[in-house]
């Protein structure tokens, strides 16, 4: 069997260096065989993205280009209606039966868990590895709590042994980076460098994709 599929999706709006680094820690940390990038379509649960899903695809694109074991897949931003990550997760599943599938999540995206659709199914799918976030604690009660004391692992082999079920928190580098905050670092017409590789500036840039949100160009 290759290494797991790491599976990192979210809206990219846009992309940043914090999910840039903490997709390669884990592709390295964990010997994962590959990371995947699934921009969302139109995500079902949170508001609308500002830039449009061809352009959000472009940027995951123009980001992890040089990058081996980095692996975009658009097919969210090609399906029709509302993206569920369950939906993903079965298509997934159905391709590649005998791999691993590990959901790579932010901590921030872990606590929201039981708000998207069909969310028990998920951990039956793929494994669910949390990156630990700057400001977020790990659930010591409730539903995810629970969910965290039937099936946590602190062994990363279990990703590699078996297909599915566990959960492991794994922590990353800090990087306190979020699209909001970049978003309003360009509306504002202050320039993003540095916390967005350079293609993904250039991108920006080119196409006044956030700035026409604000006053001026970043
Ligand atoms: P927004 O500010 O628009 O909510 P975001 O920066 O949180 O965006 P998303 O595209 O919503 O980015 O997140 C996709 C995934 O990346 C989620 O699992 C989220 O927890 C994770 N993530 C986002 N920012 C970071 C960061 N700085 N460090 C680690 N993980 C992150």
């Amino acid at each position: 069997m290759s290494g797991p599929i790491g599976i990192f999706g979210g809206t990219f709006d846009p992309i940043h260096v914090g999910h840039l680094r903490t997709g390669f820690e884990l592709l390295q940390e964990l010997a994962l065989g590959e990371v995947r990038w699934i921009p969302a379509g139109n995500p079902g649960h949170r508001e609308a993205p500002l830039a449009d899903p061809g352009l959000r695809l472009a940027m995951v694109r123009a980001a992890v280009a040089d990058q081996p074991g980095f692996v975009v897949d658009d097919r969210e931003v090609h399906r029709t209606g509302i993206t569920y990550t369950v939906d993903t997760l079965r298509e997934l599943r159905a391709e590649h039966p005998t791999r691993s599938l590990c959901l790579l999540l932010g901590m921030d995206a872990f606590l929201g868990l039981p708000k998207w659709r069909e969310w028990q199914l998920i951990p039956q799918l793929a494994h669910l590895v949390v990156a630990h976030r700057p400001g977020w604690r790990v659930p010591q009660d409730g539903v995810l709590g629970e969910l965290l004391a039937a099936h946590r692992s602190h062994h990363r082999d279990d990703l590699h042994t078996t297909l599915a079920g566990r959960i492991y928190v794994h922590a990353v580098t800090q990087l306190e980076v979020s699209s909001t905050g970049l978003r309003d670092i360009i509306v504002s017409g202050r320039d993003p460098r540095f916390l967005v590789p350079d293609p993904v500036r250039e991108i920006i840039r080119d196409t006044e994709c956030y700035a026409r949100h604000g006053r001026r160009r970043p």
